[in-house]
């Protein structure tokens, strides 16, 4: 059975903040990292600005909970799944209009939705099939359909804010910080040797985590306040 050890990062400090298990699925971290971010918030009145992660953390709900509900920036690159590659227009050809709640083709129609929410997560708003009739890109469009049809998660607002982030310098910023932070989980392996639990279960998965993470805590705490060295000190004087 293995275990995935979740910490939840002050980037700029090096610091770990909380810890959790969780079993070693997707679903699970995700989980976690909501559990962290609350906790953290409840016991010590912090909350993170952003959150930088990697796609794990990209799907739609994770974001609209991040960005809807707890107004953290997502710094979490989006897993799109949406870009065609057969040549036909993918869905980043559309423009979505937020005001009227339409998207606009690349002949320049209206596509609408009815409302219908569909497997609990996605409206589809569909072309005029008098429209994609006569128009001439239909071919590039919708060659095997009568008319054209966008999915739309419901949460696709908070997927935009994480999109409109990334590329930015901000963003780039914080993937250079979580690519130094990614250092604790390699001295976890090869240094604390917690590739192997002792204890059993998912408490004794916790414990381990814990104790890891304060060793390493109080490893960083050295280095953040360890003087240099005279010789150093002089140089740098
Ligand atoms: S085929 Fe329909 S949806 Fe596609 S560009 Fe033409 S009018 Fe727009």
């Amino acid at each position: 059975f293995a275990y995935s050890d979740n910490y939840l990062i002050d980037v700029k400090f090096g610091v770990i903040v909380d810890v959790e298990a969780s079993r070693a699925i997707r679903q699970a971290e995700v989980g976690a990292a909501k559990t962290m971010i609350e906790r953290t918030e409840e016991r010590f009145g912090l909350k993170p600005e952003r959150l930088v992660g990697d796609t794990a953390y990209g799907a739609a709900p994770m974001l609209n909970w991040l960005v809807e509900e707890k107004g953290i920036a997502p710094h979490i690159p989006v897993f799109d799944k949406s870009k065609r590659d057969d040549g036909t227009f993918s869905r980043s050809d559309f423009r979505y209009d937020p005001t009227g709640d339409v998207y606009h083709c690349p002949g320049g129609k209206r596509l609408g939705t009815s409302g219908t929410v569909h497997e609990g997560k996605t409206l589809l708003y569909r072309a005029s099939k008098l429209d994609c009739d006569v128009c001439p890109l239909k071919p590039q469009c919708c060659p095997k359909e009568p008319s054209r049809k966008i999915p739309r998660d419901i949460h696709e607002h908070a997927r935009d804010i994480a999109r409109s982030i990334a590329g930015t310098e901000g963003f780039e910023f914080s993937r250079h910080q979580r690519k130094k932070i990614e250092m604790n989980f390699a001295h976890l392996k090869r240094i604390l040797k917690l590739g192997r639990l002792r204890l059993r279960g998912p408490q004794g998965a916790q414990d381990e985590f814990v104790l890891a993470a304060i060793a390493q805590n109080l490893r960083r705490f050295a280095s953040l306040v360890a003087r240099p060295p005279p010789a150093q000190a002089l140089r740098s004087a």
